[in-house]
């Protein structure tokens, strides 16, 4: 296999590429909702147009709406410590809920089943890991034991010195158990002393109402009417800019697709950008659009590049969801282009390509950083994921690798497709 070098020019020269990421930043964390993510979308849009050349199909989004009006948590001894409300949180009671505080550490499920005795009626408190790495235990697996086991609310601890951490707590609608993240410093305040488990006040004050959003289809026509789709999600969490998670994949995406686009009417398969929101939001945006495609619709779509969280590390990663028959493919794709490439199997559903991976369609995700504790992802959902911890570098790599991949999904024969639903290599 040859990868096209006119691609890998096209991005390397391509002046548009840094400007978009900061430009994607400028809009704020993009929490769904709020003006941040519109500002987004307007900007987003407008870059696609012009890179592609054609207007967006716009697909309305409805979901739960949520904001926080108020919050925080008081300490024993009466000081109060910031905290941030996972996404859909239940509000506390107006003069919030007082509770003995039980830290179950990492929150694994053995520490869960120790203490399984003793978190009736307590705040179960955890600690956030590092998203992008094999065994990571899920903050929602976490909720749910919670849930599960007559917790009365649900702490769980960043990994920055004097920064929260956001998340969604993964509930939709009806019962939950209020749940915010804090910082580390407030966990050490929390420690269990010879007296007991120490009694906090935790306080949501938060809105529930209908809202909408929607996701931003561009079609570039192949020569056949199957697809290849390359996807992002817009948005992101409020106090930093959401800028390794997910302005680098925006900026990374856009990029590709202004290289990609003088070409694509070549190609056996056309390309089709799906820009998403509401992924913070339990993968919202992109399980209403896969739910909305009829079953030839959903063969149509032959592979589903998903780029999430692209810099950050110059190491790039793809998540493969289980299709093994993926992975020779994108390894001679990424040799072809000079880039090193490792591939990791199991289905994480930690982004969008889960629910194109759950729909039979091959999806893969591109990640930076997958399993180094001391990449920059560790700052993911927390203020520090901010401009500086991406270079122009890896973004620019992360774009040339996946329009190689699209390219070369874009010319491969119906066999090698056939090959990438196969879960053996
Ligand atoms: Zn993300």
């Amino acid at each position: 296999m040859h990868a096209d070098p006119d691609l890998a020019r096209a991005i390397a020269n391509d002046p548009q590429l840094w400007p978009d990421f900061l430009a994607i930043c400028d809009c704020g964390g993009r929490l769904a909702g709020t003006e941040s993510e519109r500002r987004a979308f307007a900007l987003i849009n407008g870059i696609a147009e012009a890179a592609t050349g054609i207007t967006a199909r716009s697909i309305p989004v409805p979901y739960g709406g949520w904001s926080v009006l108020r919050a925080s948590l008081t300490l024993p001894g009466g000081a109060t410590a910031p905290c941030q409300p996972l996404v859909r949180s239940v509000a506390t009671p107006a003069r919030g809920l007082v509770a003995e505080v039980i830290d179950l550490g990492r929150g694994t499920p053995e520490e869960f089943e120790a203490h399984h005795d003793e978190i009736g009626g307590r705040i179960v408190m955890v600690r956030h890991e590092l998203m992008f790495a094999a065994g990571t235990i899920h903050r929602r697996r976490k909720y749910l034991a919670a849930v599960e086991a007559g917790a009365v609310g649900f702490l769980i601890v960043g990994p920055v010195p004097g920064r929260l951490v956001a998340g969604s707590s993964g509930r939709q609608e009806g019962p939950g158990i209020p749940a915010a993240g804090i910082a580390p410093e407030t966990a050490a305040a929390l420690r269990r002393t010879a007296r007991g488990w120490p009694t906090a006040r935790l306080l949501i004050e938060s809105e529930e109402r209908p809202a909408e959003t929607h996701t931003l289809l561009f079609d570039l026509p192949g020569r056949s009417d199957n697809w290849i789709l390359l996807s992002a999600h817009i948005d992101g969490h409020d106090g930093g800019e959401s800028a390794m998670d997910n302005a680098s994949g925006v900026a990374a995406m856009l990029a590709a697709a202004r290289a990609l686009a003088p070409r694509v009417a070549t190609f056996r398969r056309g390309l089709r950008l799906a820009l998403f929101s509401v992924e913070e939001w339990a993968l919202t945006g992109s399980a209403q659009y896969v739910a909305s495609l009829s079953a030839s619709e959903r063969r149509s779509i032959v592979l589903n590049v998903n780029l999430d969280s692209v810099g950050g590390s110059p190491a790039l990663t793809a998540l493969t969801s289980d299709f093994a028959g993926l992975e020779p493919f994108l390894l001679e794709v990424a040799e072809a282009s000079g880039i090193a490439l490792r591939t990791v199997r199991p289905l994480m559903q930690n982004s969008d390509h889960a629910n194109f991976a759950l729909a039979g369609i091959p999806a893969l995700r591109l990640v930076a950083g997958f399993d180094d504790p001391n990449a920059n992802l560790r700052y993911v959902l927390t203020p520090a994921d901010t401009r500086d911890k991406v270079s122009a570098a890896e973004l620019r790599q992360a774009a040339t690798l996946a329009a190689n991949i699209i390219a070369a999904a874009g010319m491969a024969d119906d066999a090698q497709v056939a090959a990438w639903r196969h879960s053996t290599t």
